[in-house]
């Protein structure tokens, strides 16, 4: 169910533009709007669900679901076999939307550890 007060909920309603990449009934992919590497995108469920810390058994599908379109895409959209995938749960992990949403982020060379 739409949740009034979250970002991502409007963008899959309409309400907020995105530069949509991917959508089909149960997922969105759409460029983020300040990246983080030459190549940044997010992919979410259209279920509202606030975070990796919030699912249930029964997201399981559809956050693998995420994960394989994600990867998907990567590679019809400039970014190749080399990409980092994020997943930031909680405040003090850098999340500022709460509505679990996955980081793909490519373009440039993607060091390790991320620090
Ligand atoms: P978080 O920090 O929660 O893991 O990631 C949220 C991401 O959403 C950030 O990378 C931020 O740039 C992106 N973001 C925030 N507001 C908007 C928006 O209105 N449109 C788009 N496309 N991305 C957004
Ligand atoms: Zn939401």
């Amino acid at each position: 169910a739409m949740n009034e007060n979250c970002l991502f909920c409007k963008i899959i309603k309409g309400d907020i533009p995105a530069k949509k990449i991917y959508e089909d009934d149960e997922v969105l992919a759409f460029w983020d709007i300040a990246p983080q590497a030459p190549k940044h995108f997010l992919v979410i469920p259209k279920k509202h669900i606030s975070g990796p810390a919030a699912m249930t058994e029964e997201d399981e599908q559809l956050i693998g679901k995420v994960i394989r379109v994600g990867a998907a895409i990567a590679g019809e959209n400039g970014i190749g076999d080399d990409f980092r995938v994020v997943f930031n749960n909680g405040a003090g992990a850098g999340q500022t939307v709460f509505h679990i949403h996955m980081h793909i982020l490519g373009g440039r060379a993607m060091n390790w550890p991320p620090g």
